[in-house]
C-alpha cells in the first residue's frame, strides 16, 4: 500500500487530497467532513484515500477501550457511566486514529454490532455482551466505503444506518439485537467513499439522493494529464509534493488548535444566508458545509481568517452534488460580482502567513470582518430577483461604478448610442451583442384609460371581431 509520502499529486487528484486533509483536521476538533468521491476506474481514488493512514496522527484513550472513548468524556455504554476516580484506575494509552473499511458486502451485525459469543460461551465467567461493529470502533476516526453506489442498491439497511451516522454531527448508531437492551450511541467519524458513477448501478446521486447529500464535499477525480506526470507514476519515483499539509512546518495537531480558533466572519455568514435563500438551495446542509470547509481550508494553509477565495476553493466540492450546473455557474458569478462591488481586489489564499497564526480566539478573524467591512461602503448590497435572473440570461449589467462616464446617466446607452434616460427605459441591461432590456422598475408607467376588465364581463363583440372590423381598425 502506498503511504502518504510515495502519492504522486498531479492536477487531476490533488482536490481529493486537499478535501482528505481538511477532513483529518475536522475530525481532530469533533467537526468531522464527510468525503465522496466520484471517478473513473483506474483514476486512483482508493489508492489516495489509503494512503491518507500513513499521516494520520494518534489519540489518547481510556486503555483498552475499543470504542475509543476519551478519558475526560466516555461515551460507550462500559464506560460512561464510571466516576472520575474509577476512570483514572483504568489509564489511557496512545493509539493511532483508526481507519476502518465497509465493503459493499459487509452485514448490518459486523458494521453495527453482534452479540459476542466468546464472552457468551466463556467458562469462567460467561455473560451477553455486544462485540462493537465498525462503526463504533470508528469513532475519532475515519470509515471508507469503497463503491458505495452499489451499497446503496444492494443494502438499504446499512445505507439507513449511515444516513442516521452522518445525520447531525455527532451521528447516532441504534444497536438492537435479541437478548441485549437497545441502546443508542453517538457516533463521530468521517465518512469517506469512494464510486464510479459510470458503473452499475450509476451515480450516487440518482440512487439515494439523501445519502448523496450526507457527504459535506463530493470530489470529481480526475485522470493525470502531464506526460511527466504519467512518467513519474510509471517509474514510481518519489515527488517533492508541494503539499500545504506539509508547508509552514505546522504539525497536523496545530493545524486542528488552529481552526478551533477561525471563525467566519459577519459578511461572509451573511453572503452564504444570501446564497442559500436567493438561489433556493435545498439542503442547510450545502451552506455548513461551505462554512465548515473554508474554515478549514484557511487552517489547512495555517490562516486564522477566513477569505472570499476559501469559499471559493470549496464551492464546487460542496454544492456540485447539490445543486445543478447552471446554478453553481451562476453562483460563482455572483460571488464574482459581489468581490466587483466590494471594489477590492481578490484576495488570494497565499497571503503574508504572518496574519496571525498565534492570536487568541478569532482576533484575526473579527479583524478580516472589519477590514471586510472597511473596504468599501456598497458592502454586501443584495441582489435583487431581476438582476438575478437578467444575470441567469447571461444579460449582464453594466456596472455603473466602473464607468463613470455613464453613471451620471444612470445607466448606460442603448445600442444606438441614445442615453437610456432619454428614452424613458431607466437602466438596461446588455446582453453585450446590441440587444437590451430595460429594468421594468425604471420605466415611466402609464395608468391604462379605463378599469381593467375580466374576460367574462366582456360582452361577445369586445373579443369576437369579423375580417372586416379588423381591416376597419
Ligand atoms: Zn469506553
Amino acid at each position: 500500500m502506498k503511504e502518504y509520502r510515495d502519492l504522486v499529486v498531479h492536477e487531476g487528484n490533488q482536490p481529493l487530497v486537499d478535501a482528505l486533509e481538511m477532513s483529518i483536521l475536522s475530525l481532530l476538533t469533533g467537526k468531522p467532513i464527510h468525503v465522496h468521491v466520484e471517478g473513473l476506474r483506474g483514476t486512483g481514488k482508493t489508492t489516495v484515500v489509503r494512503a491518507m493512514k500513513s499521516i494520520l496522527p494518534c489519540i489518547e484513550r481510556i486503555a483498552g477501550c475499543s470504542y475509543n472513548c476519551e478519558p475526560t468524556s466516555p461515551h460507550c455504554p462500559v464506560h460512561r457511566n464510571l466516576g472520575p476516580e474509577d476512570l483514572s484506575l483504568l489509564g489511557t494509552e496512545s493509539v493511532s486514529i483508526p481507519f476502518l473499511e465497509i465493503s459493499h458486502a459487509a452485514k448490518l451485525g459486523t458494521v453495527v454490532g453482534s452479540i459476542d459469543l466468546a464472552k457468551v460461551v466463556d467458562p469462567n465467567r460467561p455473560e451477553v455482551a455486544l462485540l462493537p461493529g465498525v462503526i463504533p470502533r470508528a469513532y475519532r476516526g475515519i470509515i471508507f466505503v469503497d463503491e458505495i453506489n452499489r451499497l446503496a442498491d444492494t443494502s438499504p439497511e446499512l445505507t439507513d444506518v449511515l444516513l442516521d451516522v452522518m445525520g447531525t454531527k455527532p451521528g447516532r448508531l441504534q444497536v438492537e439485537e435479541t437478548g441485549l437492551p437497545t441502546f443508542t450511541l453517538p457516533v463521530m467519524c468521517c465518512v469517506w467513499a469512494a464510486s464510479n458513477p459510470d458503473e452499475e448501478p450509476g451515480a450516487l446521486e440518482d440512487i439515494r439522493r439523501q445519502l448523496s447529500d450526507r457527504f459535506d464535499f463530493v470530489i470529481n477525480m480526475g485522470r493525470p494529464q502531464n506526460h511527466d506526470t504519467v512518467k513519474r507514476i510509471l517509474s514510481g519515483s518519489k515527488t517533492s509534493y508541494d503539499s500545504t499539509w506539509l508547508q509552514h512546518g505546522s504539525s497536523v495537531p496545530q493545524k486542528a488548535g488552529l481552526l478551533r480558533k477561525i471563525f467566519l466572519p459577519d459578511e461572509l455568514a451573511s453572503l452564504l444566508a444570501e446564497l442559500y435563500v436567493s438561489f433556493g438551495i435545498e439542503s442547510l446542509r450545502a451552506v455548513e458545509a461551505i462554512s465548515l470547509g473554508a474554515r478549514a481550508r484557511a487552517a489547512l494553509n495555517s490562516r486564522t481568517n477566513v477569505l472570499l477565495d476559501d469559499i471559493r476553493g470549496v464551492l464546487a466540492i460542496t454544492l456540485r452534488h447539490r445543486v445543478d450546473g447552471a446554478t453553481l455557474i451562476n453562483i460563482s458569478k455572483f460571488l464574482d460580482e459581489y468581490e466587483s462591488r466590494r471594489g477590492g481586489h481578490r484576495e488570494r489564499d497565499r497571503q503574508p502567513e504572518n496574519s496571525g497564526d498565534d492570536r487568541e480566539d478569532g482576533q484575526a478573524a473579527s479583524e478580516n470582518s472589519r477590514a471586510l467591512a472597511r473596504s468599501g461602503d456598497n458592502v454586501a448590497r443584495p441582489d435583487s430577483l431581476w438582476d438575478r435572473l437578467m444575470r441567469g440570461m447571461g444579460l449582464i449589467r453594466p456596472d455603473p461604478l466602473r464607468k463613470p462616464g455613464l453613471s451620471q446617466q444612470r445607466g448606460v446607452t442603448s445600442a444606438t448610442g441614445e442615453s437610456a434616460r432619454q428614452r424613458g427605459h431607466g437602466r438596461h441591461y446588455a446582453a453585450g451583442g446590441g440587444t437590451s432590456i430595460a429594468d421594468p422598475r425604471d420605466v415611466d408607467v402609464c395608468a391604462p384609460p379605463g378599469k381593467a376588465k375580466s374576460l367574462f364581463q366582456l360582452s361577445g363583440g369586445d373579443i369576437l371581431f369579423t375580417e372586416e372590423d379588423l381591416r376597419t381598425r
